[in-house]
């Protein structure tokens, strides 16, 4: 039933400019705390789909043109992306954007909303420490200085401190080593078996992603073209051949 699904996409389609048709008539699922990828190459429309679930679309002269967004049992579309926050969507961009004249610690106060108690901002930043250990080591560092898997745990640390109930990450292995890659997806495993916090990964690391998500979808030309549960995936020759490394 719907109830059972924090998130529902049925049948969107996005717009650039009035005349590009980005993504065609996509619809997804992220069940309550569950962890979904979107899978698929450069250009495939999956940062896109990201942007219409936040509702950052509108910043790129975007729009969604067609179809609805349900978010825990309510239409979202016309909810600006600051209100979407508040009500638990939570967006890490590509890229890993962070303060970079502030120290990580700066950077997660920055992040807390307005109305959480001083007692509730410490405890919150003590639990990503403690998920982050490198993050706690660096605490008082420039984030500018820090490596690109640092910057990228502060940006997950940060999307943390907003209190999500659905964390969307963009291709947040993009450039890392395979180990620092490693680390940081068996962090958002552990959050999302804890906190029992929904995940809707973006990855072209199809690899990484199937060995923590539960089911993904593969997305060419803004369309999804497989869905399927993480291990019919993995053994799918396509997808072997495509995105596994083997072609
Ligand atoms: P990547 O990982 O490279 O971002 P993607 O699968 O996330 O790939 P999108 O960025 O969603 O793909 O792009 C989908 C399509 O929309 C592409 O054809 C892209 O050129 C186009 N597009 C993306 N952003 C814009 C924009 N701001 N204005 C116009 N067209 C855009």
């Amino acid at each position: 039933t719907a109830t059972d699904q924090i998130l529902s996409l049925n049948s969107i389609e996005v717009l650039y400019d009035s005349v590009l048709l980005a993504i065609k008539g996509v619809s997804i699922e992220v069940p309550r705390g569950g962890m979904v990828a979107l899978l698929g190459s450069n250009g495939a429309g999956k940062s896109t789909t990201l942007k219409a679930i936040s509702g950052l679309l509108k910043a790129e002269r975007g729009k969604v043109s067609r179809g609805e967004i349900c978010f825990d049992g309510k239409l979202i579309g016309n909810i600006l992306p600051q209100d979407r926050v508040a009500m638990g969507i939570c967006h890490v961009i590509e890229g890993r954007r962070v303060f970079e004249h502030m120290t990580p610690d700066e950077n997660l106060e920055a992040a807390a909303p307005m109305s959480m108690s001083r007692q509730k901002v410490n405890s919150e930043k003590a639990r990503i420490y403690e998920y982050f250990p490198r993050l706690a080591e660096r605490k008082a560092s420039q984030s500018g200085y820090l490596s690109g898997g640092e910057q990228q745990m502060l940006a997950i640390g940060r999307a943390l401190m907003t209190q999500p109930r659905l964390l969307m990450l963009d291709e947040p292995s993009l450039g890392l080593a395979p180990f620092l890659v490693a680390e940081i997806f068996g962090i958002i495993q552990r959050i999302n078996k804890e906190d029992g916090l929904s995940v809707l990964l973006v990855e072209q690391n199809a690899l990484a992603a199937l060995e923590i998500v539960s089911h993904g979808y593969l997305i060419e030309n803004g369309r999804v073209v497989m869905h399927d549960s993480a291990e019919a995936l993995k053994a799918n020759s396509d997808i072997q051949e495509f995105y596994l490394g083997g072609g």
